[in-house]
């Protein structure tokens, strides 16, 4: 590293606390020795108290941009000059791009979603969804599922804090898109076992399955999962979760949350840099 740094080299930071355990750097670093680009990805902690100042410094020292996550994705929208549509959308930010002093807000999330969908030969355009989830990672893929022209959406979600952002997001994309997205209770079972028999894909796209709802499930038991259906998970700690293992069982093709992290990354990479990232590479590295 101390080999590579020079005056010239080009800072990228990431923005959340706490981020100290984070893989970004690892991954965007490797990437652009890799490719021997000359920049530089640092971590830093910054929570809502410090952001507009870190915004401002991000603009003093002319860096190239940065990532941004929690507790700032859905703050720092009000220190930026302009949005992407979807960032705009989900009403949160996790990639700044500095474009000579306009400071540009995209989020890679949904993105990183959609890409490794493809990744994965999985092609949802013009088909039925059913998601779970109505946080931050649900909603970035609704809302860049609908935009890049999946036909229909059902979201589920329990009635919690979450809930009001799910009706905000279906009036969006009923709003702002061609797509139709219908909202439900998560505990009416009976409705989720219709919605997915209809779907073709499935998407568990909330906490349950992560740590410390590892023991959990949004699916209750596998007569939920026909052989057809694509199973997909967001959370990747741990890798495997107890839904998944049942599509599996099931017979269906499933895909963990370790892709989305990669891709959302990738598409960062791009917007900074103008390049792919060394997508086999970081596989090779990330497991
Ligand atoms: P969030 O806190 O914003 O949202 C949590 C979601 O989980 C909400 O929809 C909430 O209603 C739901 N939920 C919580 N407890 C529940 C329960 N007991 N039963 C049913 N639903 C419940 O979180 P987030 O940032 O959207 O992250 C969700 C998951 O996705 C986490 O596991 C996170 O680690 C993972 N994630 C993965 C990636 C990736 O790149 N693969 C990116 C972001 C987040």
């Amino acid at each position: 590293m101390a080999e590579r740094i020079t005056g010239h080299t080009e800072l990228i930071g990431l923005m959340a606390y706490p981020i100290r355990h984070s893989s970004s750097p690892a991954m965007h670093n490797e990437a652009f020795a890799t490719l021997g680009l000359d920049y530089a990805y640092l971590a830093f902690e910054v929570d809502n108290s410090t952001l507009e100042d870190a915004i401002k410094g991000l603009r003093a020292l002319k860096m190239v941009g940065s990532n941004v996550s929690m507790p700032n994705k859905t703050v720092v929208g009000q220190y930026l000059d302009e949005l992407s549509p979807a960032a705009e959308m989900c009403g949160a930010v996790n990639t700044i791009v500095n474009d000579n002093g306009k400071l540009i807000g995209h989020i890679t999330d949904g993105i990183g979603f959609m890409q490794a969908l493809k990744d994965n030969d999985i092609d949802v355009i013009g088909k039925k969804m059913t998601i779970c989830g109505a946080g931050g990672a649900a909603t970035a893929i609704e809302i860049q599922a609908a935009l890049d022209g999946v036909k229909e959406i059902s979201i589920f979600n329990i009635h919690d804090k979450f809930w009001d952002n799910a009706v905000e997001t279906v009036k969006k994309i009923n709003e702002k898109t061609e797509c139709k997205a219908t909202l439900y209770d998560l505990d009416d079972k009976e409705k989720l076992k219709e919605e997915m028999d209809s779907s073709y894909l499935f998407v568990n796209g909330t906490g349950v399955g992560m740590k410390p709802l590892e023991d959990l499930s949004v699916v209750p038991d596998k007569s939920f999962f026909r052989p057809e259906l694509i199973v997909v998970d967001v959370p990747y700690s741990p890798l495997e979760t107890k839904m998944r293992k049942m599509a599996k069982e099931a017979g269906c093709k499933t895909m963990n949350g370790l892709g989305m992290m990669l891709f959302q990354g990738a598409a960062a990479f791009k917007l900074w840099t103008g390049k792919e990232m060394p997508i086999d590479h970081m596989k090779e590295v990330l497991n």
